[in-house]
């Protein structure tokens, strides 16, 4: 495994946390690698926390957009129009 500078300020990341853990049958070993400096870790911390909300958030809404449209469709049959192109 190569060495992950921080995303922050570019510091080699030391190995904050190791575990071991049962993936199926198979023992598998975690490693968690934290930035040298603690407070620079806690930022990039809150800052993954923020994007992980954000990526939860982003699922919820394309849920409830997925619930919109099938609703929608089942009201309207026509084509949907759609602008993005695939
Ligand atoms: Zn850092």
């Amino acid at each position: 495994m190569s060495n992950t500078a921080c995303i922050r300020c570019g510091k080699e990341r030391i190995v904050g946390k190791k575990w071991t853990e049962y993936v199926g049958s198979s023992l598998v070993t975690f490693v968690l690698n934290v930035c040298p400096d603690p407070e620079c870790q806690k930022i990039v911390d809150a800052q993954l926390k923020k994007k992980k909300e954000n990526l939860e958030e982003i699922q919820r809404k394309s849920i409830k957009r997925r619930e919109t449209y099938r609703a929608t469709r089942k009201s309207a049959s026509r084509a949907k129009k759609s602008s993005k192109s695939s």
